[in-house]
C-alpha cells in the first residue's frame, strides 16, 4: 500500500513545528511521502535530517500545487481521504479505503479551501470532535495499517533497542561495514 499525506494550510510564520509533527507521523506511520502546499525549506530540511539519521524512504517535497496533485493521483489510480472533523465516520468507511493501495490523505491547518471537500473521495472524521492533524493523522494510518506499521524496520544510522527502562540506541558504523556501534 503506498500512502501519501497531502498538509494544506500550513504558515510558515507559525506551523513549522506542527507541519514537522506531521511529517513525523507520516513517516513513523507508514506513509511514503509528505507533499506540503506552501513553500518552507526549514520543514524540508528538518525532515530529510530525521530521515537521513532515522533511515527509511521517506520523501518531501514542498510549495507543491495541491489541485493539480489530487487530480494526478486520482487520474492514476488513488484514492483521496480527506480528515476533517465534519466527515464520515471512521469506523463506516475504513474498509472501503483500505481496499485501495494508492491513498493520497489530506490534512489541513485552520481552514481548508472548500473545493476539496468535493474532490475528495471519502472526508473522514476521526471522531467528530475538533482536535489536531497530527492526531487525526496518527489514528487514521494505524487503523489503516491495523498497527502493523509500529512493528516496521527502518534502516537508519540510528536504531533503537526497545527496553522496559533506560535508554538504548545503536548506532551503525558510518563505514558502512554493517558493525554496529553501541550508543548511549
Ligand atoms: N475545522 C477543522 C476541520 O475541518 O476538521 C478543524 C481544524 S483543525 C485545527 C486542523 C486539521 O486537523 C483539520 O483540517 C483536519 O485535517 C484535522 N482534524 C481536526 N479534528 C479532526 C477530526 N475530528 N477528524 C479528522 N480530522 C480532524
Amino acid at each position: 500500500m503506498r500512502v501519501v499525506v497531502l498538509r494544506l494550510g500550513h504558515r510558515p510564520e507559525r506551523d513549522m513545528r506542527i507541519t514537522t509533527h506531521v511529517g513525523l507521523v507520516a513517516r513513523a506511520f507508514g506513509a511514503e511521502e509528505m507533499l506540503l502546499a506552501a513553500r518552507d525549506q526549514g520543514v524540508v530540511d528538518s525532515l530529510e535530517d530525521v530521515v537521513k539519521r532515522w533511515g527509511g524512504s521517506f520523501a518531501v517535497r514542498h510549495d507543491v500545487r495541491w489541485r493539480e496533485e489530487v487530480r494526478e493521483f486520482r487520474e492514476s489510480g488513488g484514492v483521496v481521504v480527506h480528515l476533517t472533523m465534519y466527515g464520515s465516520r471512521l469506523s463506516e468507511v475504513m474498509d472501503q479505503i483500505r481496499a485501495h493501495d494508492r491513498i493520497m490523505v489530506a490534512v489541513g491547518a485552520e481552514k481548508v479551501p472548500a473545493d476539496l471537500y468535493g474532490m475528495a473521495d471519502w472526508n473522514v472524521g476521526v471522531g467528530n470532535q475538533p482536535h489536531s492533524e497530527v492526531a487525526a493523522l496518527a489514528v487514521f494510518l494505524d487503523r489503516l495499517m491495523e498497527g502493523k506499521e509500529l512493528d516496521r524496520e527502518f534502516q537508519g544510522q540510528l536504531k533503537i533497542v526497545p527496553t522496559p527502562r533506560g535508554k538504548q540506541v545503536v548506532e551503525r558504523s558510518p563505514a558502512g561495514d554493517g558493525m554496529p556501534d553501541q550508543g548511549d
